[in-house]
Parts: structure tokens; sequence; C-alpha cells
């Protein structure tokens, strides 16, 4: 579904970036994916290479344009163009409001938001050449909020806002944007989680089970396919039918 289209995928060393690294690997894709550090990069890109797939990885900083700017001239130099890029890499939050700390909801709103607005820059003029596809991970909780650290619901609203917006402002350079809306997923960011806080969660799921990542990944393959070529502006929910 993929084939030969160069793919960038942020926060792909682990959980629902590095299924959607493989899934695109599987479906013909080339991919570069980004990490936090050298060695989580190294250890994803070692993982990979076991499976059978070649892979390169960054590490660049999302929130200092100028690192994300010089390392995307250079897969563009290196691979010719960018076709699709998935803005995946976020971190969550859970203390209530007394407890967090302005520090606290600076920095989920730096990764989840201000990195995704880096990337697009950094990517977008490349882009408009010929089109492309951008994604972002949203989540369940940018339609219905979460009772407790703020943060993270504020910045998915944002994701959607974004979504929406640069779908509408790219749409004339061929150039869709969407977004994927996770539900609760088997990754370590649930895993973190405390178990009095999930497993109620999962009750409340229709579908009876938490997500997989590869349920996730397959979402992004769809929307980043020529199957979705007349969807753009869309915040689809892959979350079991989970109201919460
Ligand atoms: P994860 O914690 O397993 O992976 C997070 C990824 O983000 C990692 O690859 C990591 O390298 C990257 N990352 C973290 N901090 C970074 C930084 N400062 N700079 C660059 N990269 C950084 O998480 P996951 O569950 O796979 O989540 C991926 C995305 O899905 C996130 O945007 C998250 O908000 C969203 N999401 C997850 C769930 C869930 O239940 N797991 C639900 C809804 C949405």
């Amino acid at each position: 579904m993929l084939k030969d289209r160069v793919a960038l995928i942020t926060g792909g060393t682990r959980g629902i970036g590095l299924e959607t690294v493989r899934v695109f690997l599987e479906n013909g894709a080339r991919v570069i994916l980004f990490g936090s550090k050298k060695e989580t990069v190294e250890r994803a890109i070692e993982v990979l290479k076991k499976e059978g797939f070649s892979v390169n990885g960054y590490y660049p900083n999302l929130n200092d344009f100028e690192s994300v700017s010089r390392v995307v001239d250079e897969i563009r130099s290196q691979y010719g163009y960018i076709d699709i890029l998935v803005n995946n890499a976020g971190i969550s939050a859970n203390k209530k409001i007394e407890e967090t700390t302005s520090e606290d909801f600076s920095r989920i709103m730096d990764l989840n938001v201000n990195a995704i607005f880096n990337m697009v820059k950094a990517v977008v003029p490349g882009m408009k050449e010929k089109g492309g596809v951008i994604l972002n991970t949203s989540s369940m909780v940018s339609i219905y909020g979460q009772p407790s650290g703020v943060g993270y619901p504020a910045s998915k609203f944002a994701v959607n806002g974004m979504t929406k917006s640069l779908a509408r402002e790219l749409a004339p350079y061929g150039i869709r944007v969407n977004a994927v809306a996770p539900g609760i997923t088997a990754t370590d960011m649930v895993q973190s989680l405390p178990k009095e806080m999930i497993e109620p969660l999962i009750k409340t799921i229709p579908l009876g089970r938490i997500g997989e990542p590869r349920d996730i990944a397959n979402a992004f393959l769809f929307l980043a396919s020529d199957m979705a070529s007349y969807v753009t502006g869309e915040i689809l929910s892959v979350d079991g039918a989970a109201r919460s």
C-alpha cells in the first residue's frame, strides 16, 4: 500500500510509533524513524534489522526548529523526497491540577504540540512540490477530556486543531492532513499508569479490550495510503467505542 513512499515517523522507537514503522515497512515504504536519544534509536533499528528490515534513525531535538530542519534537509537530500510525515512522539500526564507545575504543563505542550509545529514547518516546503501526507497522533481524550493531567488533553485538543486547520491550508498543494485518536493502547505509556486507573477504564470499553499498537498502526496505514485519497482534516477514533 505504500510501495517506495518515504515516511518519517517521530516517536518511532517503541509502542505505537515502532509498530507503525513496522507496518509501513511491511507495506513497502522506506522509513526513517526519530527517537529521543541515540541508544533508543539504535535499539529500535537493531530490533527491526533482526526482523529483516532496514531503516535509518535520528534523534533531533524536536523543540529546536534548527535541529529538526537540519535533519529533515539531510533526509530529503538522501531520499529525494518525504512523502509521509507521522507526528507520533508524545508524553502523557495524570497529576491533579494542584500538583501540576507550570513546567509540567509546558513540557507536555512542547512535545505534543510545539514539536509537531516544528516538524510540519520543516517538512512542508519540500512536500509542496508533489503533495504528501501528514498524520498526527491525537487521543480519545481530545474529544472527552480526562479527569486529571489537564495538559495532556489540552495538547491533544490542539493536535486536532492543527490537523483540521493544516488540512485546509495545505489541500491546494495535494497534502492531506489527518489524525488518529487512539483509545487506551497497550504500550509503555499505559504500563506506567496505575492499575487502579486502567482496569476500571477497560470495563467501560464496548469492544471489551484495550487497543494493540497494531490497531493504531493499521489506521495510520490506511490514512497514509491512496485508499484515503479523499480523506483530509479527519480525526479517526480507534478506541473500541470507548467513551470516557
Ligand atoms: P510510548 O511512551 O510507548 O512512546 C513514546 C514515543 O515518543 C517514544 O518513541 C519516544 O522516543 C518518543 N518521545 C518521548 N519523549 C520524547 C522527546 N522528548 N523527544 C522526542 N521523542 C520523544 O508511547 P505510545 O503509547 O506509543 O504513544 C505514542 C503516541 O500515541 C503519543 O502521542 C501518545 O500521546 C498517543 N496515545 C497513546 C495512547 C496509549 O494509550 N498508549 C492513547 C492515545 C494516544
